[in-house]
């Protein structure tokens, strides 16, 4: 039986272990640099580092870590051994406060968009002492942060504490209209609903595409795909189980809250979500999840999927994004409250989010692009390229009296907003709308656009930025009637005015629909199908106008961060489409041949007897011209990615692997489909569709 309050948060130094290891003194100056983020003095750091190290080593740790989330998507460690020369050639286990808060790791070799030269590579790791460190795999890790020597952000962790730092300065001040003179500070929080799928070693080594892309780039439907609607919440088979449990304890042991397990839509898909936490804990959880759940699968034989899209004609995998945000006195400000007072407070932040939601439409869309996701926004599966805000009838009604400067009628009562509390809202899922990128649910928004693989740092900091620039916004046109008889007045002048103009992010309907993309259109909401599509707006003036006001990017961070996503995109379609020349060379079309010349020789034997050959004929025949295909598509496909690699220009190269590379790979897909069609399994080279996810 294991005990989870005992082993929980274990490998962290968290909270408890920070009060029982360090002197009361160094321990309140920690929480102060944790709390209000003034700089911690070296004489503290080295008390702490000599604490940490000491219980690190308990846990069995032999060296330190400074844990990081640059630009590639994915974390980065390097690893020092405490070990120090001793007297008489001994040797002693220390670290310093020096050690602790600064790294200098070589930045040359991390994506920086042009930011920093080779020649003067230098990147240092800094500290971030609002998220714990912890111990994991023999190793103290220190989770940092990355810039650059001239301070410019390399990493994806940067942007989003600068951006609650913003949120939580305009909230602050916001916040002070409505009577909350005691708020001094506002955090976000977040909980991201993980999808992955799970399929067996065995088979996805027998996949070169899974291996080098994450993705099939190969395989015929199966004969069941997800219509049965039978896997979702279904029972949990054995091998599952068994990975979920010892995930769990996994995930306990290093201080994360798993909560939530399940079978998803789609055969061999499946989710994990935590309880929700600060935005920056959040996201370095998250990070560290996806990394224990790929190495929890190895344990049991499986290999843990986290690409968006690793198989056509189910769904693919996505991150819900759940934000909210709440103030140091206990308030969830997206709870609508029990008072008139806070319910005026709730509906003018839910104005907010409209208007900003509205406004930087373009920022959101382009935070949750990327390769893979573009395979899921809009696909009938995942909510669509274009955003828009659910808010459910009730509140829309609510909104609708607002704008109309009525009464919104429930059968209990007639609210009538500032004079009476809100009606409570159903928080039940049977209210969802899960087709809508951006969904209140009762107390918090989903964000369910981002993809499973990426980082949710992005998505958050962008999110951050836009609601401190919309609450500013609101304090700056109602501080001058702040205790004024006026101040209701003015505010629900101000409301309805917004409503007016930005009512139309608001969608209730279904998102997936044909009818709703034309419906956007003539709200004039922006849709960007691809990343090659929203990226350019990153530096956007009035994007560009928020960023820089909030200290959050200037515009060489942008640009830079602009063209290291497209430089991504364009080369995760080269390694796609040269892993399938690859395969359709080496595998594929030397298998469909093979199988062709059995075809003929038999043929031609049962000729020689006078034996009729009908079906051999019909089969050999096809086959023959599908190689005939796939050998010209093989050649065509080459001689586009060899056109792409000659242009210089960024965005133009993504265009080309997005509206040619792309377009000819799904023609040279559609042809290995159909000979793996018409092809006996055993002489089929790669394991299909079938074989790997009904296989475990
Ligand atoms: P569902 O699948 O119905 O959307 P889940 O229970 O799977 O719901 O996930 C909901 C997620 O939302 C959880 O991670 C939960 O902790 C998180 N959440 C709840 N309240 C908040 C909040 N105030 N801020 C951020 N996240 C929240
Ligand atoms: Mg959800």
């Amino acid at each position: 039986m294991i005990n989870i309050p005992e082993i929980f948060g274990c490998n962290v130094f968290n909270e408890t272990v920070m009060k029982a290891k360090l002197p009361k003194n160094v321990y309140k100056n920690l929480r102060r640099t944790m709390e209000k983020s003034v700089p911690l003095d070296m004489e503290t750091a080295d008390v702490v580092a000599n604490a940490i190290k000491d219980w690190a080593l308990e846990l069995g740790a032999t060296h330190y870590t400074h844990w990081f989330q640059p630009m590639t998507g994915t974390t980065a460690e390097k690893h020092d051994s405490f070990i120090s020369i001793g007297a008489n050639g001994t040797a002693l286990m220390e670290f310093s406060g020096k050690a602790l808060i600064k790294g200098e790791p070589d930045a040359s070799s991390f994506p920086s968009g042009g930011l920093r030269q080779t020649s003067s590579a230098r990147g240092y790791t800094a500290w971030d002492p609002t998220s714990y460190c912890f111990v994991k795999e023999g190793s103290l890790y220190i989770p940092t942060v990355f810039v650059s020597y001239t301070g410019e952000t390399l990493d994806k962790k940067t942007p989003l504490l600068r951006s609650m730092d913003a949120l939580s300065k305009s909230a602050v001040r916001f916040l002070k209209l409505f009577g909350n003179e005691n708020v001094t500070r506002v955090t976000s929080t977040v909980g991201a609903e993980q999808e992955y799928f799970l399929i067996d070693k065995e088979k996805y080594d027998q996949r070169e595409d899974l291996i080098l892309t994450g993705r099939t780039l190969f395989g015929a439907k199966p004969p069941k795909g997800q219509e049965l609607d039978d896997q979702y919440f279904a029972n949990l088979k054995p091998r599952i189980a068994a990975y979920m449990a010892d995930l769990d304890t996994e995930l306990w042991k290093l201080g994360i809250y798993s909560k939530t397990k399940h079978n998803e839509v789609a055969p061999a898909q499946h989710e994990m979500a935590p309880i929700f936490t600060t935005s920056n804990l959040g996201t370095d959880q998250n990070e560290l999840a996806m990394e224990v759940m790929e190495k929890v699968a190895l344990r049991h034989g499986l290999v843990c999927l986290l690409h968006e899209k690793p198989f056509e004609g189910v769904n693919g995998s996505g991150k819900h994004n759940n934000w909210s945000m709440s103030t140091n006195d206990g308030q969830n400000l997206l709870d609508p409250g029990d008072t008139p007072m806070e319910n005026l407070q709730f509906l003018t932040i839910l104005c907010a989010l409209i208007k900003g939601v509205d406004e930087y439409a373009d920022l959101m869309r382009l935070s949750a692009a990327s390769a893979g996701n573009d395979h899921r926004l809009g696909a009938d599966e995942a909510p669509p390229a274009i955003i828009s805000m659910f808010l459910g009838e009730e509140l829309d009604a609510v909104l609708k009296a607002i704008e109309e400067d009525g009464v919104y009628k429930t059968q209990a009562q007639d609210f009538e907003i500032g004079v009476n509390a809100l009606p409570s809202f159903p928080k039940d899922s049977t209210d969802r709308n899960r087709t809508s990128p951006f969904a209140f649910t009762g107390n918090r928004f989903e964000f369910r656009m981002v993809g499973s693989s990426d980082n949710i740092g992005c998505p958050n900091a962008l999110l951050n930025t836009i609601v401190a620039e919309e609450l500013s916004w609101f304090a700056d046109r109602l501080e001058q009637f702040k205790g004024s008889d006026l101040f209701e007045v003015e505010l629900k002048k101000l409301l309805k005015d917004v409503l007016k103009t930005h009512r139309r992010i608001i969608f209730n309907g279904d998102g997936y629909s044909s009818e709703w993309v034309k419906e956007a259109e003539r709200r004039g909401l922006p849709n960007y199908p691809s990343i090659v599509d929203c990226m350019p707006h990153y530096t956007d003036e009035k994007n560009l106008r928020i960023l820089r006001k909030f200290g959050i990017f200037n515009k060489s961070e942008l640009e830079a961060r602009t063209e290291i996503h497209l430089e991504k995109y364009s080369k995760t379609r080269r390694i796609e489409a040269r892993t399938m020349i690859e395969m359709a060379r080496k595998q594929l079309l030397p298998a469909a041949l093979d199988y062709l010349n059995k075809l003929v020789l038999s043929i031609s034997a049962k000729k020689e007897i006078g034996m009729a050959s009908k079906t051999e004929q019909k089969i050999a025949d096809k086959l023959n011209d599908l190689c005939d295909r796939f050998y010209d598509s093989i050649e065509r496909l080459e001689k586009i990615v060899a056109d792409a690699c000659k242009i210089s220009d960024v965005q133009k190269q993504a265009e080309f692997y997005h509206d040619y590379v792309l377009a000819e790979m799904d023609i040279m897909r559609g042809i290995a489909d159909e000979i793996e069609i018409n092809m006996p399994q055993d002489l089929y080279p790669i394991p299909t569709y079938s074989e790997i996810i009904y296989n475990v």
